[in-house]
């Protein structure tokens, strides 16, 4: 898939639309998802541009999967959920549900989150 640039994400990297930030680093913007699905719901992107994590792991150079890798770990402490436990979810494409053609990860935390998977059928 080809990288769309007026995917919502990389709008609000450009700063063209709004977000409630929780941190930023060289390679890594997390910020708070506008529909939360737990109490604590964040969104972690690289800054490149990147589709999914299919992309990103076939094209990102270390340094940037580094410092994306380190910016997820870096926001679960931000928030203060690492002792408690969090999860972090990326959905890829058409099956695994992806709306924004921006990686992005979930880190959802703030309570006892339940099975991975909601039964099929
Ligand atoms: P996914 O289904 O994995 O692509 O998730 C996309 C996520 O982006 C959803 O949880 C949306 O609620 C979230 N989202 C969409 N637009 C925005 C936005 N402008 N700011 C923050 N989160 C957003």
């Amino acid at each position: 898939m080809t990288y769309d640039p007026n995917n919502v994400f990389a709008k609000i990297l450009r700063g063209e639309i709004p977000c409630k930030p929780v941190l930023e680093t060289e390679y890594a913007l997390a910020f708070h998802d506008i529909n939360p699905q737990a109490p604590m719901h964040v969104l972690v992107i690289p800054k490149g541009a990147y589709v999914s994590m299919d992309d990103f792991s076939s094209h990102a150079t270390p340094e940037e999967i580094t410092g994306f890798i380190r910016a997820i770990g870096e926001t679960a402490r931000t928030l203060g959920v690492e002792a408690d436990g969090y999860r972090v979810l990326s959905n890829v494409g058409l099956n695994g549900g992806q709306e924004v053609p921006h990686l992005h990860v979930h880190v959802f935390a703030g309570c006892n989150l339940g099975p991975m998977l909601s039964k099929r059928g």
